[in-house]
């Protein structure tokens, strides 16, 4: 199989806490994901975790505490004693060190799942259409679909349109893949087809951050689970112990259900 390297990064989560409209949703969570590994972010609905994900890159501003990626502030530049937030074009240039997938795959409708793929890198990056489109064809053929380049996605699976926001998700090289959910809008028997080629990715050293409620790929795939309940990190740690041996009441009563 064809690689497209992906410059692993590592991503610091330092004492946040995120309030709306005077109500705190995240309470001084830590988080630290390594080069190259794959976390799982498990937790009942409402429990903090798509905000999460969207304060990792400053979708959502922090109200406390910091996210750094590779040793560099997130949304902030540091002068002196002060933090400035960083003014538009930086802070783009910074969010698309992540990549997203959300649950709802976003795709354009009126675009083929090549032109999908290749969108951002050409108009956000202006990165040459040529180079660009050579990539985006070896990842739909990295993601299984290098027989629908010219596909809508009105013509095309769920599990495959996840699969095409996939390959543009990696398409802009992306130093950090974050997943929401990924597999949570499809179909059962489409889940498999979109967590394998995530698993795929994983076996390849991309680094990544899952969202999922799905047990067996948390197991398969994690090198770190979070299990995070009303906001908080309850605990985190290798899969067989935070799935196998949890340690807090609420850990084994949340997987008591979902198991
Ligand atoms: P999860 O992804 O674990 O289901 P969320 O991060 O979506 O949880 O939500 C955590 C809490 O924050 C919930 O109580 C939710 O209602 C609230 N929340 C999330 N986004 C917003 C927002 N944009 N405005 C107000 N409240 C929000
Ligand atoms: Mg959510």
């Amino acid at each position: 199989m064809t690689t497209v390297a992906v410059r692993p990064g590592r991503v610091e989560v330092h004492g946040v806490s995120k309030s709306y409209g005077g109500v705190e949703v995240l309470h001084d969570v830590d988080l630290v994901v390594e080069p190259g590994t794959v976390t799982v972010v498990l937790g009942p609905s409402g429990s903090g975790k798509s905000t999460l994900l969207r304060c990792l890159n400053h979708l959502e501003k922090v109200d406390r505490g910091f996210v750094a990626l590779d040793g560099e502030l997130v949304g902030y530049r540091r002068r002196g004693d002060t933090l400035h937030e960083l003014k538009e074009k930086e802070l783009l240039r910074q969010r698309t060190r992540f990549g997203f997938v959300f649950q709802s795959f976003n795709l354009f409708p009126h675009l083929t799942a090549l032109e999908n793929v290749v969108e951002a890198p050409v108009s956000a990056q202006g990165r040459p259409r040529a180079q660009v489109e050579a990539e985006a064809r070896v990842l739909l053929d990295r993601v299984g679909l290098a027989d629908r380049a010219g596909a809508y996605p009105r013509q095309l699976s769920g599990g495959q349109q996840q699969r095409v926001a996939i390959a543009r998700a990696l398409a802009m090289r992306p130093a950090v893949l974050l997943f929401d959910e990924p597999t949570s809008a499809l179909d059962p028997e489409l889940v498999g087809e979109v967590l394998g080629v995530i698993e795929d990715l994983a076996r390849d050293g991309t680094t990544m951050v899952v969202v999922t409620h799905e047990i067996g790929f948390a197991r398969k795939a994690a090198d770190q689970v979070v299990f995070m309940d009303a906001g908080r990190v309850v605990e985190s740690g290798p899969p067989d112990q935070v799935l196998d041996a949890p340690r807090h009441d609420r850990t084994r009563a949340f997987l008591a259900r979902v198991l």
